[in-house]
């Protein structure tokens, strides 16, 4: 006589807590690239989306742009309208400028304060030019009293640097976008604000009048 013995163990528990595991593991993995108050990308996602991009731009030979922002004399928003109203315009900003992009792979984020990051795969330094001053007018359209301003709304500053990627070009280069957007913000506000400023002959012109 051949006998079989066996136990019959009820699974459904445990893979359900295990399924919930990595729902909730997700869910934190979204949560740590997300900045808290304004519900856009954090700093960690667009230095994540940079090298990636970055060697994706290397292996196509696509241009790249990045655009940094700047909300003009938000020190005095807070000083006239108090911290928790400057915590609502910096989310309604933030809600303006996500509004306006739809394509995969662009990449809106706070990079820290009062200053935001757009990440652009695939936009060359005209293409950058037009999506920021639609960010602009977005903003504009918003019409957030601001007594410390010199047209009396929030405005913004900006400044847009592009690069094609070719072979030679090391990781350098991506830091090098950071630097020039930033030195054309830089000329963005010390020539008015409210402005957007492209890296390049412009921005140093501008900076170095003749
Ligand atoms: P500029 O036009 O030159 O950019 O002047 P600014 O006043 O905007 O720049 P500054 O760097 O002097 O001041 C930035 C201000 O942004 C100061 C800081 O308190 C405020 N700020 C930064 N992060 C937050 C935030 O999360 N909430 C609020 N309410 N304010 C913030
Ligand atoms: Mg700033
Ligand atoms: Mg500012």
């Amino acid at each position: 006589t051949t006998r079989m013995t066996g136990t019959v163990q009820d699974i459904t528990d445990r893979k359900q807590s295990e399924q919930e595991l990595t729902h909730y593991r997700a869910a934190l993995e979204a949560q740590v690239r997300l900045d808290p108050l304004t519900d856009v990308a954090n700093r960690l996602a667009l230095d994540e989306a940079v090298t990636r991009e970055w060697h994706r731009a290397l292996r196509s030979g696509a241009p790249l742009s990045l655009l940094m922002i700047d909300v003009d004399h938000f020190k005095a928003y807070n000083d006239h309208y108090g911290h928790v109203a400057g915590d609502h315009c910096l989310q309604q900003v933030a809600g303006a400028l996500s509004a306006q992009f739809g394509r995969t792979g662009d990449l809106l984020a706070r990079y820290g304060g009062e200053e935001f990051a757009v990440l652009l795969p695939g936009a060359d330094a005209s293409a950058a030019m037009a999506v920021a001053l639609r960010l602009q007018d977005a903003v504009r359209l918003l019409a957030l009293a601001h007594s410390g301003s010199a047209c009396g709304i929030v405005t913004l500053s900006m400044g847009v640097s592009s690069l094609h990627a070719a072979p030679h070009m090391d990781a350098d280069a991506a830091q090098a976008l950071f630097q020039q957007a930033d030195a054309a913000l830089y000329t963005a506000k010390h020539t008015g604000r409210n402005r957007v400023v492209r890296y390049g002959a412009d921005c140093m012109a501008a900076l170095h009048p003749p």
